[in-house]
């Protein structure tokens, strides 16, 4: 794929509204987007499904997982005033979400303009202006100004999902992203780039893809998908959070400019150590920069699809600056060596190899 390709791939990934459990809009796109490299579907729970063309149901089976989702709300209730009262959908800091800009998609399935509500410093006490606040607490405006408002010339009642409200950019002279919701959009854009790089190709495994939902709230979607595909060897991709702006050098494990991270460990998963070794090693041998990293927070869907049988499974990391927040950065040259990582591997896969990771017999 072209760079310029890949860079518009990214943006309309990012430009997409798909909060946990409301990915409909990704799954269609991503589904569109695979139609030339395989069959597709997308089951009730919207995760997408792509069976490569190629594929001919006599080689192991490697799935490849990415999540549609990205942390956003959920309209729990309107106010009296209108505003709306509402909960988190994943992980969210409640320092990051006053006066962030949102869309809010109403029961006629538009996206309506609103924000967190905050109250103006003039009227703040000192107390109020240090602060932590409570999510529980804040409110979105859609300018509405009554209740009756919100719900009848708005649609906006319980159970609206509410996303970040931000248009992706890209700056060419530093080749940078900057937008919302990479955490996971450019781990799907980068296996949309994988199926182009190996399109005709012969390999010796059949390549089944998974964009799965509902990853921030539990890793749900890959608990469907994994028992689907029934996989003998994983790669999943992941946007995953930087650590390079504010730990040091050396404990730095995921950082712009410094290649695909490949996670040994996090709170919900320990990768297959032979395989792990074996990415580590392909990506030096094809000069990829790459890190590793040992994370003490964290999940991924790794982990179901590692627990349902497990198949040996690792962790692509594209890192991304700012996870779970309005705005994140992230590097294209990070997203093409996470593709290239992934391409080089697959390429070099067959039966005997993933035998070898299943404790050398
Ligand atoms: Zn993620």
């Amino acid at each position: 794929m072209q760079a310029a390709e890949e860079i518009q791939l990214v943006k309309d990934f990012s430009n997409l509204n798909g909060a946990s459990g409301f990915e409909m809009e990704v799954a269609r796109f991503f589904q569109k987007k695979m139609a030339p490299y395989g069959t597709t579907k997308i089951d009730g729970m919207f995760n997408s499904y792509v069976q490569r063309r190629e594929n001919n149901g006599h080689r192991p089976v490697v799935q490849m997982d990415a999540h549609a989702d990205s942390v956003g709300f959920i309209t729990q209730a309107v106010r009296p005033n209108g505003l709306l009262k509402f909960v988190p959908l994943g992980g969210w800091a409640p320092t990051n979400i006053p006066a962030m800009r949102v869309r809010v998609r109403n029961r006629a399935g538009q996206y309506i303009t609103g924000v967190v509500a905050t109250k103006p410093p003039h009227f703040m006490s000192d107390a109020e202006k240090n602060a932590v606040p409570k999510i529980e607490d804040l409110s979105i405006d859609v300018g509405s100004t009554s209740r009756e408002e919100t719900i009848n010339d708005f649609q906006i009642d319980t159970g609206c999902p509410i996303v970040v409200d931000a248009d992706c950019e890209y700056f060419a002279n530093t080749r940078m992203f900057f937008g919302k919701d990479f955490d996971n959009r450019v781990g799907a854009a980068a296996l949309v780039d994988v199926l182009d790089n190996l399109q005709g190709q012969d390999l010796n495994v059949d390549l089944s893809v998974a964009l799965s939902t509902q990853e921030e709230v539990g890793t749900r979607g890959a608990q469907v998908t994994v028992r689907n595909i029934d996989p003998d060897l994983a790669i999943v991709f992941e946007g995953c959070p930087c650590d390079d702006t504010f730990s040091p050098s050396w404990l730095a494990q995921t950082g712009l400019k410094r290649g695909p991270m490949l996670r040994d460990m996090d709170t919900s998963f320990i990768a297959n150590p032979l395989f792990e070794q074996y990415a580590d090693d392909i990506a030096t041998k094809n000069g990829i920069p790459h890190t590793r990293s040992v994370r003490t927070g964290g999940g991924v869907n790794g982990a179901p699809i590692l627990y349902y049988r497990g198949a040996p499974t690792i962790v692509i990391g594209i890192p991304v600056r700012y996870e779970h927040t309005a705005f994140n950065w992230a590097c294209l040259d990070d997203f093409q060596n996470a593709v290239q990582l992934a391409v080089k591997i697959i390429q070099s896969l067959d039966a005997s190899v993933i035998n070898s990771f299943n404790g050398g017999n």
